[in-house]
């Protein structure tokens, strides 16, 4: 049985499984970083003008969209996206909510979220999963991210895995990137520009497979939460 509610991001596959669909669309209208090439989607062949098939040519940087940094974005002797085990990608998955923080996450934030002693992998649902819908096609600055005492709060706590939902996990005048040095550096997998927008804080299984592309830096990955049955 396959259901899609009236945001068609839930699939009844089961009659006790929903599955979460939290990237976003990869579109030409997508924001990216400023200063990155946007997304371009040129059509190749189409059936409408007397091709055989459809056939389309993307261009996109690796970091385009839902996507996993890996090390090698900030490390210059980190491991490539390729490299990433697909244990971490894969499994238990804590949401929490920090719809309310105004400006950064600090590790005093972090620390009052209810984050389990043993969570893994970590998605921080945040203010900024409404931009998606109140500003599609633009690039907000003030939004929401980590700030360098919550980034060792993570590591502290041995977490693995942690994803947000907007193009950085740190806010984007943070001078000398030191969120992505920390997490990155500690084999951290990074999953930005996440929509958590259609899921409840909790306890889901994760799967976010990135491209397999070969020694890049990032990747563009389809993400989804698998509540827990
Ligand atoms: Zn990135």
């Amino acid at each position: 049985v396959t259901i899609q509610d009236a945001k068609g991001i839930a699939t009844v596959v089961e009659h006790s499984t929903l599955i979460f669909d939290i990237s976003v669309p990869v579109t030409p209208n997508l924001p990216v970083w400023p200063g990155d090439p946007p997304v371009g989607i040129r059509p190749v062949m189409r059936i409408a003008a007397g091709a055989d098939c459809n056939v389309s040519e993307l261009a996109c940087s690796s970091h385009a969209g839902t996507h996993i940094d890996a090390p090698w974005h900030f490390i210059e002797a980190g491991a490539r996206v390729d490299e990433i085990p697909l244990n971490l990608l894969i499994g238990p998955c804590l949401v929490v909510d920090l719809f309310a923080t105004k400006g950064q996450i600090d590790a005093e934030q972090l620390a009052a979220a209810g984050i389990a002693a043993g969570t893994r992998r970590l998605l921080l649902r945040t203010r900024n999963s409404q931009l998606w819908a109140d500003r599609p096609g633009e690039f907000v600055r003030d939004f929401a991210g980590l700030s360098l005492d919550a980034a060792q709060w993570l590591l502290d706590r041995d977490i693995q895995l942690v994803g947000i939902d907007y193009h950085s996990i740190e806010p984007f005048d943070a001078d000398g990137d030191p969120v992505h040095r920390v997490l990155l550096g500690a084999n951290v997998v990074v999953i930005e520009n996440l929509d958590l927008s259609g899921v409840e804080p909790g306890s889901y299984q994760l799967v976010c497979l990135p491209l397999r592309l070969a020694g890049l830096d990032g990747a563009p990955a389809r993400a989804v939460l698998i509540a827990d049955a």
